[in-house]
């Protein structure tokens, strides 16, 4: 039965484990480069990831991929530890690709010794130029056969800082001719004099992914290195480059691939993300419209959403598109279990009930939820001026609008059924207010007759005087296109939406004065609101994280 549900890269490990490799062997990584912050993308390699750590009680490290130094900074380190953890994983070490540089430099020397890496002194074009094409072979560069003790002592000074960035790079000796093009003499160390964030100023010379990513899977006994698709043409390399290191009584990892998650109407590339954050497009990594972790948890999604999103959705072998609308029944389905209900008028038309006595105030006692135990209740204040939405009221309508019109009866929820009466208008034709009588006798709970009448329609209500003024953000699409990044011939950011923030006043029932960031709530009839980081005492603040209708179903 279980087995059934196995991924495909589970299915990896599981066959691994029934050809002999020893389980407590097992050892996995999640490698975030620090060049942003992480994605829902990435969602997919740390569920799967630390999802086979659970499943086979293995360690997982977190390793930061950081030998880029011209990219990455403290702060996206940070920030991805805090997703991570969020998300409800728990890492064994958090480990460094940096920490790896003394190391692999001195494999590098080692390379160079056995005249497997040479100092190559042509441009970058040069370089490329020789390269050759997938249906032709490259050429070898003049430099190719220098002596061993030429290229320690040129390397030596790459590595003491004589030479300007670009001016030479270091490059394994493979085969120009190799069908694969990642074999054609591969880059392994460039110089680059920046500082880095964890390194400082001790080197100037930074190893190539390639070098350095299976060399540190090695280090840390990674049993399976699991990565997406585009590293697939990367793997003979990966392999090479292991042939030169490994012992053959230590663990060899091994690298797999899977599919990148894409979800659609947005990008997912932490460096077009960059672009939406510098270009100000969106206010911060963290903006509720970004598919970054750090945005859809303001935006109120939770880590429980997150994760049944990526199990859902799955692992694939494929690149495709997942429809965003999933992710909204994740969060919406999650929500719906979860959120207590609660009164909030977003757009408000001013409701008199002309025979409700001025002074008076009463509580009426309302459920956080009609139809599960355990939610509780609270006091909802009522008094004769209430705020409705004015999209519930019309002076004519037709038998099928089960709301307010003149002449007509709504319940309003929790409470008296009222009926519309005469409506005021300004100068211009405007409705301002709707005058209303209730019937005294109607009010929900109070076992009367007329509390058990049926009426049509039951509207969400605040009372104007008890009700806390708020501020609501209403998000659409970052993108109005499906795949913005899709279109060979226009950029990303032609795609995005203009009108992706709407930012509103609403007024919320008294009992949402107290809410702290991050507080969940469904607005009856409305949709599922947060509270946002940016809420103070005076002021709350409320994203709207997803609607109550179900669109993906269609
Ligand atoms: P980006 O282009 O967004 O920076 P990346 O692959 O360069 O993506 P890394 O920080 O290197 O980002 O990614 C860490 C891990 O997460 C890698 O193993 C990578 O393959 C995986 N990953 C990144 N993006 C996705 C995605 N969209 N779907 C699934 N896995 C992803
Ligand atoms: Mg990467
Ligand atoms: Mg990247």
């Amino acid at each position: 039965e279980e087995t059934k549900s196995l991924n495909f890269i589970e299915q990896i490990v599981e066959d691994d484990l029934a050809n002999g490799l020893d389980k407590s062997k097992l050892r996995f990584r999640f490698p975030p480069e620090p060049n942003g912050y992480l994605h829902i993308g990435h969602a997919a390699s740390i569920c799967l990831n630390f999802g086979l750590g659970l499943r086979y009680n293995a360690p997982v490290n977190l390793r930061f991929d950081d030998t880029n130094p011209a990219k990455e900074e403290q702060e996206y380190v940070d920030a991805i530890k805090n997703d991570v953890q969020w998300l409800g994983f728990k890492w064994d070490q958090v480990l460094y690709s940096s920490d790896y540089f003394q190391q692999l430099y001195d494999w590098t020397i080692d390379l160079i010794n056995d005249g497997k890496a040479y100092v190559d002194e042509q441009s970058s074009e040069e370089i490329r130029e020789q390269k050759g094409t997938p249906t032709s072979p490259g050429t070898n560069s003049p430099y190719r056969d220098r002596p061993i003790s030429e290229n320690l002592e040129l390397f030596q000074k790459m590595k003491d800082g004589a030479f300007d960035e670009g001016a030479v790079v270091l490059r394994a000796k493979i085969d120009m001719q190799h069908n694969n093009m990642h074999m054609r003499d591969p880059i392994l160390y460039r110089v680059l004099k920046k500082s880095h964030h964890r390194t400082g100023d001790d080197w100037c010379i930074y190893p190539m992914y390639d070098w350095t990513h299976g060399e540190s899977d090695y280090l840390e006994q990674i049993s399976h290195s699991f990565c997406t698709l585009e590293f697939k043409s990367h793997r003979e390399l990966y392999d090479w480059y292991l042939d030169q290191v490994v012992d053959s009584e230590k663990i060899r990892p091994k690298q797999r691939e899977f599919a990148r998650r894409n979800l659609s109407y947005t990008v997912m590339s932490k460096r077009k993300l960059l672009q939406l954050v510098e270009s100000g497009a969106v206010n911060g990594w963290d903006d509720p419209r970004m598919p970054t972790i750090s945005g859809l948890r303001r935006r109120g999604y939770t880590p429980e959403s997150i994760v049944n999103f990526s199990k859902i959705s799955g692992i694939a072998k494929r690149d495709s598109i997942t429809d965003v609308a999933l992710l909204e029944f994740c969060i919406r389905d999650y929500l719906n279990k979860i959120a207590p209900r609660v009164m909030a008028v977003l757009d408000p038309l001013k409701i008199v009930i002309t025979n409700y006595p001025e002074d008076k105030e009463e509580f009426v006692d309302a459920n956080y939820n009609d139809y599960e135990e355990g939610f509780g209740s609270r006091a909802v204040p009522f008094s004769r001026e209430i705020y409705i939405e004015k999209e519930d009221f019309r002076e004519e309508a037709n038998k099928k609008f089960f709301r307010l019109k003149l002449g007509g009866e709504v319940r309003l929820k929790n409470t008296y059924i009222i009926k519309a009466n005469e409506v005021i208008k300004d100068s211009e034709g405007n409705i301002i207010e709707v005058h209303c009588t209730y019937d005294e006798d109607s009010k929900s709970g109070s076992g009367t007759e007329a509390s058990k009448r049926k009426v049509k329609g039951t509207l969400h209500w605040v009372s104007i005087k008890h009700a806390e003024k708020v501020e609501v953000r209403l998000y659409d699409r970052l993108f109005t296109d499906e795949a913005p990044d899709g279109h060979k011939e226009r950029d990303f950011k032609d795609f995005i939406n203009p009108n992706s923030l709407a930012i509103g006043t609403a007024f919320v029932e008294p009992s949402l004065k107290n809410s702290e960031v991050g507080d969940k709530f469904q607005f009856q009839r409305k949709g599922y609101f947060c509270v946002d980081t940016d809420s103070n005492t005076d002021k709350l603040i409320f994203n709207k994280t997803v609607g109550l209708k179900d669109s993906f179903a269609k």
